[in-house]
């Protein structure tokens, strides 16, 4: 069995796994409550925020815990809009490609009254700076930009963008869900004022996430309650949860050289030998991508069987095609770089993962050689190419 969709979701580190079993049967003080009981369970947060800051270049006041990345989002959002609002600034900036977290509260916010410009994002799947600098107005209350895409593992020039938002005094957030603990992040350097992440995304435990919010933003609450995350976030603290992300995200962070030294060269693997399969393409930008990230399309068949086929063979992989949530329309991403909706249907993405090897590389290769042959072999549209009927896009 190989684990190629890190992207959805990652295996927990044994460290994380070992914090999470420990604190729950230790450590279930409440961090509210003056005892010595709950005080322990507080230092544990506290710790907890201070490695998760620390890993950032963040201060740890600077750090709330969530649920996880679709909170972090949600709440970032609503927080920049209000703000933005009480200025009688009404308008964000969003990419195209951004994750339905982003893309869904934003719908929110616009029959609220905001103005959303959705910025292009090019055939390399990247966003150009100086294209957000065109679109900044003065009624602009927020800019935000993906760090790396959860599709096509693009990383996205933030310092740049981040740079361009400081300098015309627009708030600039970054869902780094994909980014954090896959690649180097560092708030300051990169002029982040707020940052999204997710603990299962970096093999911490699903459930538990943070937002970044530099001193200053003040943050709507999305849950009311008590006084807990400063205010900022109601309702008592998966202390366990949030240790383990702790523990997973330091280790994480501290392994990124080795992390990009180990699965570079086996991506690069993977997308020469995908390449050699007639009329395919590789999506998104070669350099500008995240280790694990491989994502093909390839003409006349359909994501869902070439998943299904894969799955037989032992290889768990993911699709942009979206036909699993019941709905026929093609990646949005894909889309967002240009793909047509019928090469859009057959896309394949891989997302690896620290324990994969040459042979698992070479085993991926060979599977997803065979099982596109063997679906190109009874597909009606491919057939048609083959017989001159249509013109092959790729
Ligand atoms: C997974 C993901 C999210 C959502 O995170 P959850 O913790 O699952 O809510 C948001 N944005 C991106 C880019 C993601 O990949």
């Amino acid at each position: 069995m190989i684990y190629a969709d890190n992207a959805a979701t990652t295996k927990m580190s044994a460290a994380a796994v070992k914090t999470l079993t420990e604190l729950i049967g230790t450590t279930y003080g409440n961090p509210s409550s003056l005892y010595t009981f709950g005080q322990e369970a507080k230092e544990v947060l506290e710790q907890a925020r201070a490695d998760v800051a620390a890993s950032i270049g963040a201060d740890p006041k600077e750090i709330i815990f969530t649920s996880g990345g679709s909170e972090a989002d949600n709440q970032a959002l609503i927080s920049a809009a209000s703000i933005g609002a009480r200025k009688n600034k009404k308008h964000i900036i969003p990419t195209k490609f951004e994750h339905h977290a982003i893309l869904h509260t934003l719908n929110k916010l616009e029959k609220e009254g905001f103005e959303i410009t959705l910025l292009d994002v090019h055939e390399n799947g990247l966003v150009r700076p100086e294209e957000v600098e065109n679109a900044i107005r003065e009624d602009t209350a927020l800019v935000t930009v993906m760090y790396a895409n959860n599709e096509i593992g693009t990383i996205q020039p933030i310092r740049e963008i981040g740079a361009i938002c400081r300098k015309h005094g627009v708030i600039f957030h970054t869902d780094a869900v994909q980014a954090v603990g896959h690649i180097k992040v560092n708030v300051e350097e990169d002029n982040i004022d707020m940052l999204s992440a997710s603990g299962h995304k970096f093999h911490g435990p699903k459930g538990t996430g943070f937002l970044y919010a530099k001193k200053g933003i003040a943050l709507t609450n999305l849950i009311e309650g008590g006084a807990q995350e400063r205010g900022k976030r109601a309702g008592t603290e998966n202390v366990p949860g949030i240790a383990a992300m702790a523990v997973a995200l330091k280790e994480s962070v501290a392994a990124l050289d080795d992390y990009k030294a180990k699965l570079t060269p086996v991506r690069d693997r993977i997308i020469k030998g995908l390449s050699e399969i007639p009329h395919s393409a590789l999506n998104g930008d070669f350099e500008h991508r995240v280790p694990s990230n491989i994502n093909f399309c390839f003409e006349g068949i359909e994501g869902e069987s070439l998943l299904l086929l894969l799955d037989d063979k032992g290889i768990a992989a993911s699709s942009g095609s979206a036909c699993t949530s019941g709905s026929l329309d093609p990646s949005h991403v894909l889309l967002a770089i240009g793909r047509v909706h019928d090469v859009a249907h057959g896309s394949l993405r891989l997302s690896l993962g620290e324990d994969i090897t040459d042979e698992d590389a070479d085993y991926i290769v060979k599977s997803v050689k065979e099982v596109v042959e063997y679906l190109r072999g009874f597909s009606p549209v491919w057939r048609d190419l083959v017989a001159g009927k249509g013109t092959f896009i790729l």
